[in-house]
């Protein structure tokens, strides 16, 4: 669960959408192919790069680890983001540069800082065999923190709360609230929410920005209907925001203050600069210690030369 370990366009996102007000706007993800495994991209789109510091988000599965087919990504590396590892079905095995070896489960977070640089691996193989579904998630790093050392940290408890026929648990910043233990480095938060059936309004912060994105069946979303992995970009300056299901559904709510930085991603980067990335991906491709090695079997993943580097 590791991001887009093939660069399907060959381009970099440079983000900076403007916000819009409240309102509710429907999105739907691309398909991707990450590890071996399908996946659903639903950030970043044309249409919309980042919700507040979240810059990347893709759906895995749901599928079936096996023998041969698994969810499985080599040492690859990272700078400039957080990511932030979810699942609804299975495990997967964390490894990375740091010397972490961290298997997950539903429920727990995964939540790696990459700072200057890091590398990890995710995989199935020789670890669990069986359905998986899960969420991987970047938050884009400010300037302050970005520059730091890697870290990671898993949380096999988080806190819950219920509101209405919403059943929450708050993985990362602050929810009617409540608190995640996960590091902050800017205002954001992001929660799982069961929604049994019927009609629930939930509180928001009005200085946030915020996407809803549905991990099964259906979901109204105020006045508009957001199906099975769509994401409904809320808008902000909101105080809440109504859902009503006839069914039980599962959705992730993220959202963040506005990021005021102009970011670009690039591969497995999150930066500000086309040299910086380019010095990140030498350095990588060279095997610079900055990002370090991981104890796994995998193979490391690389890729060719940013686009605008490919004349050297
Ligand atoms: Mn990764």
């Amino acid at each position: 669960m590791s991001g887009p370990v093939t660069p399907s366009e060959g381009e970099a996102w440079e983000c900076h959408d403007s916000p819009k007000k409240t309102h509710v706007e429907r999105l739907s993800p691309r398909r991707a192919v990450v590890g071996g495994f399908d996946v659903a991209r639903v950030l970043p789109q044309r249409a919309r790069r980042m919700i507040g510091p979240w810059c990347f988000v893709d759906v895995m599965g749901p599928g079936v680890a096996t023998d041969s087919v698994g969810l499985n990504v080599g040492p690859h590396p990272h700078i400039g983001l957080q990511t932030v590892t979810w699942l609804i079905d299975g495990a997967l095995l964390h490894r990375d540069s740091l010397g972490t070896e961290q298997p997950i489960q539903p429920g727990q977070l995964n939540l790696m800082t990459a700072g200057h640089g890091v590398s990890h691996s995710e995989e199935t193989m020789n670890f669990y065999h069986g359905p998986i579904f899960g969420v991987q998630m970047w938050l884009a790093q400010p300037e302050h923190t970005r520059h730091t050392a890697p870290a990671f940290e898993h949380h096999a408890s988080l806190p819950r709360i219920t509101i209405g026929t919403a059943d929450i648990t708050v993985f990362v910043g602050e929810f009617h609230n409540v608190a995640s233990p996960a590091r902050t480095e800017t205002q954001h938060v992001g929660v799982e929410i069961i929604l049994a059936p019927g009609s629930t309004i939930l509180p928001l912060n009005n200085t946030y920005e915020y996407g809803l994105l549905v991990l099964n069946d259906a979901v109204r979303v105020d006045d508009t209907e957001i199906g099975h992995g769509e994401l409904a970009y809320l808008g902000t300056q909101r105080d809440e925001v109504t859902l009503t299901s006839n069914t039980t559904v599962r959705m992730l709510l993220l959202g963040g203050e506005r990021f005021s930085e102009d970011v670009l991603m690039w591969w497995n980067y999150v930066a500000r600069s086309r040299d910086e990335i380019s010095l990140a991906h030498y350095e990588w491709s060279t095997k610079n210690p900055r990002f370090g090695t991981v104890a796994t079997d995998l193979p490391r993943v690389d890729t060719r030369k940013p686009p605008w580097d490919a004349h050297l």
